[in-house]
């Protein structure tokens, strides 16, 4: 463990990232000048560029203890992908040297074909490219192989089309930027030479005891449990949220953070979640980028820290039924380069009609595209959560609190706003917004978009994907509204008429998203039906979006993906969908036969048994009959779904069209696995524990 008093924060932090800093430190001053530029897309990169970058990140590397370096990429399966090579060399006189060249640097080649494509890339093509992103930083990861120099790159196919989470992001950041410049520019803005979208990220996760772990089969190969009744105390107690962190769970934390502020990751916030043994980490935002490659660093440290610990952190979105499940909540915001967040409201009337003015683009947006928002939360581990009988529920609303809403609605209707700037400011006659509540507890935690006084949580996204497709789709039809915005300022005569007339016109025909009020509720579901809002249960059918026409036009007007690359994702992710599902439906089938059925039909013997010995000594002991005639039912009945469920997963298996095998999963394939999964909780409760092959909740949930 690292002791801080000998190595402080501040020298540890960033210790393995190859960041601006170190950069600015080791590289010629036209050379980082360079390398800046190209972060803020003002140039190409050169290779002679690329050449000095090389030459001084594996200087930097191998002082480190460097033996390797790798490409590292998102391909669509949601993880991270490395293929890793030495820095070694031969010489001619059989030695060698440590070499590493611009080349290697913005190129790579990993063979691609094992990588899901969905078509994009012919099977006689294999071969896939990587590209060196340098709007985010290089890194060193330590584990058993050594030290290793990990490079971000975008994957592309061989005819240049996107095969990974990164390339897709990086256009929806520039399609946003375009827009957004465009309105700031309309508005009078001279100085802003960029708009960023930022992001931080809130991971949840739970800890188990792998001793636990290890006898849980369910949980190793699909990271949730298929069985499991809930203990005498479940989360209602309210003791955890917040309770005093557990010394081994204080313990994994400093790891955890130590590790992730070496590679220059600011993880801050951590604390026990609502449900028992369910934490929370959170870093401070950064760019969209940067978020991004951090979260996924995140979610693997997670993970290897708690094994190093004794542990396993489960990122799985529900590994529990009948307690919370994870969520990522993913905090967004724009910033111009020079500093100003454009969703802070403002004390003067020019930025409160800014603020108002993206504000009433992001409500259209989520409003216009609420079923793309809602397809990019949607994989079969997030229908556990999202339209199950947790939230946030899979409707898509935005919540602003009372003082906001009223503003917007004054607007709307025209009301006490009048236009009152004769100085030539850009106004709308509100001299001063609302203050808004910042304070947690006023917070409307149900929302699955929330404002939340200068940034919008989105709370839908599951806690093991990649926040990538999220940002990209957020980014991109926040982009499209922005560019309609644009098209009207830029031709306006009276600006502050202009403003006005947008604001009230959109909001007015998108208001029914605004939702204040309690986003768990029945009643929200019934009002939100009256107000036309959509409300997908499943992700096989919000997946469905991907490939309607609006979505390929908003997609291609964007450049951030062509009609085959949405296609091509639509099928990987039903794909994906039903190849989870069929993994869960397959351990079900195992376990309920191998393990549930046995030991219940023992103890169910053993019953008899001891009642028929007991009947021969002249002693009656109905309890013991009815017990195991009671247990010998529920065993028959966990047979019989057993068998239906194997029945409709060969059914779903031979289905060979992927959008019919993945509906089939969904509505065949998992209401049968629900009914096996009944019958083995119910006899959880009976058996004796002793016999129960499976460790109980009560041991997973609050043994630690
Ligand atoms: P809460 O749990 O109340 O939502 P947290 O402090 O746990 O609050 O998380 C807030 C998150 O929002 C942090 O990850 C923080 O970095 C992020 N955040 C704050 N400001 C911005 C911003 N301008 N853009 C994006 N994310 C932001
Ligand atoms: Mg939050």
């Amino acid at each position: 463990m690292v002791d801080f008093t000998k190595i402080p924060i501040t020298e540890l932090f960033g210790s393995n990232c190859f960041s601006n800093a170190v950069m600015y430190k080791r590289l010629p001053k036209n050379i980082y000048k360079a390398i800046v530029a190209v972060q803020n897309e003002e140039q190409e990169l050169t290779l002679e560029v690329a050449e000095v970058v090389a030459a001084a990140m594996r200087d930097w590397a191998i002082s480190k203890g460097a033996s390797h370096y790798t490409h590292w990429f998102h391909p669509l399966t949601g993880l991270t992908a490395e293929k890793h090579d030495a820095f070694i060399a031969p010489t001619s006189d059989g030695q060698i040297i440590m070499e590493f060249s611009g080349k290697e640097l913005i190129k790579g080649e990993p063979d691609a074909s094992s990588f899901p494509s969905g078509g994009l890339r012919a099977t006689f093509e294999a071969r896939g490219y990587t590209a060196w992103d340098v709007t985010s930083p290089a890194f060193l990861k330590q584990d058993a192989t050594g030290t290793t120099l990990c490079i971000p790159t975008a994957f592309i196919s061989y005819y240049g089309q996107a095969l990974d989470k990164k390339v897709p992001l990086l256009k929806s950041i520039e399609a946003l930027n375009k827009q957004a410049i465009r309105v700031l520019r309309a508005l009078g803005n001279e100085t802003a030479k960029r708009v960023i979208p930022t992001v931080g990220p809130e991971q949840e996760y739970f800890l188990i005891d792998r001793e636990y772990y290890n006898k849980r089969p369910d949980l190793i190969l699909t990271g949730r449990t298929v069985f499991g009744s809930m203990p005498a105390k479940g989360q209602e107690l309210e003791d955890h949220y917040f309770g005093a962190i557990k010394e081994r769970v204080a313990d994994f934390m400093r790891e955890l953070n130590t590790e992730l502020w070496k590679v220059g990751i600011a993880a801050k916030t951590q604390h026990n979640e609502v449900a028992p043994n369910q934490f929370e980490i959170a870093p401070v935002f950064a760019t969209t980028t940067i978020a991004v490659d951090a979260n996924q660093l995140v979610m693997e440290t997670l993970k290897n820290v708690a094994r190093r610990k004794g542990m396993e952190a489960l990122l799985h979105e529900k590994p529990f039924a009948g307690v919370n499940g994870s969520g990522k909540h993913n905090n967004w915001s724009l910033a111009t380069d020079d500093g100003t967040n454009l969703f802070e409201p403002g004390a003067n009337p020019e930025s409160n009609a800014r603020f108002l003015l993206f504000a009433t683009a992001v409500v259209e947006a989520i409003d216009r595209y609420a079923l793309l928002i809602r397809a990019s939360a949607a994989t079969a581990a997030n229908d556990h959560r999202l339209g199950a009988n947790e939230a946030p529920p899979a409707i898509v609303s935005i919540f602003f609190g009372g003082p906001l809403t009223e503003l917007f609605e004054d607007i709307a209707t025209g009301k006490s706003l009048h236009h009152t700037d004769s100085n030539g400011t850009i106004g709308l006659g509100v001299t001063s917004l609302p203050s808004l509540p910042k304070d947690v507890s006023d917070r409307n935690r149900t929302s699955p978009f929330a404002f939340t006084g200068n940034k919008f949580e989105f709370r839908m996204v599951g806690s093991s994907q990649s926040i990538a497709t999220p940002n990209t789709y957020l980014n991109t039809a926040v982009a499209q509204v922005l560019s309609e915005f644009a098209d009207k300022l830029e031709h306006a005569q009276d600006k502050n008429q202009a403003i006005q007339a947008i604001i009230k016109e959109s909001y007015s025909a998108h208001r029914r998203v605004v939702f204040n009020g309690n986003g768990y509720t029945d009643e929200w579901v019934k009002e939100a039906e009256i107000r036309g809002l959509p409300n997908v249960r499943n992700a096989v059918d919000a997946l469905a979006v991907l490939v309607q026409e609006e979505t390929i036009k908003l997609f291609e007007t964007h450049k951030v993906l062509t009609r085959e690359e949405s296609e091509s994702r639509y099928h990987i992710y039903l794909e994906k969908y039903a190849r989870q599902v069929n993994i869960e439906a397959g351990v079900t089938v195992d376990l309920a036969q191998r393990y549930i059925f046995p030991a219940a039909t023992r103890y169910a013997k053993n019953l008899a048994k001891s009642a028929s010995a007991l009947s021969g000594l002249g002693v009656k002991n109905t309890a013991q009959v009815e017990q195991a005639k009671h247990i010998a039912e529920l065993t028959a009945e966990l047979f019989k779904k057993t068998e239906e469920l194997s029945q409709v997963l060969t059914k779903a298996q031979d289905i060979e069209n992927v959008i019919e095998r993945a509906k089939a999963y969904c509505t065949t394939v998992c209401p049968a696995m629900n009914a096996v999964r009944s019958q083995g909780d119910a006899l959880e409760k009976l058996v004796a524990k002793d016999l129960w092959p499976l460790p109980g909740y009560d041991e997973l949930l609050f043994k630690l």
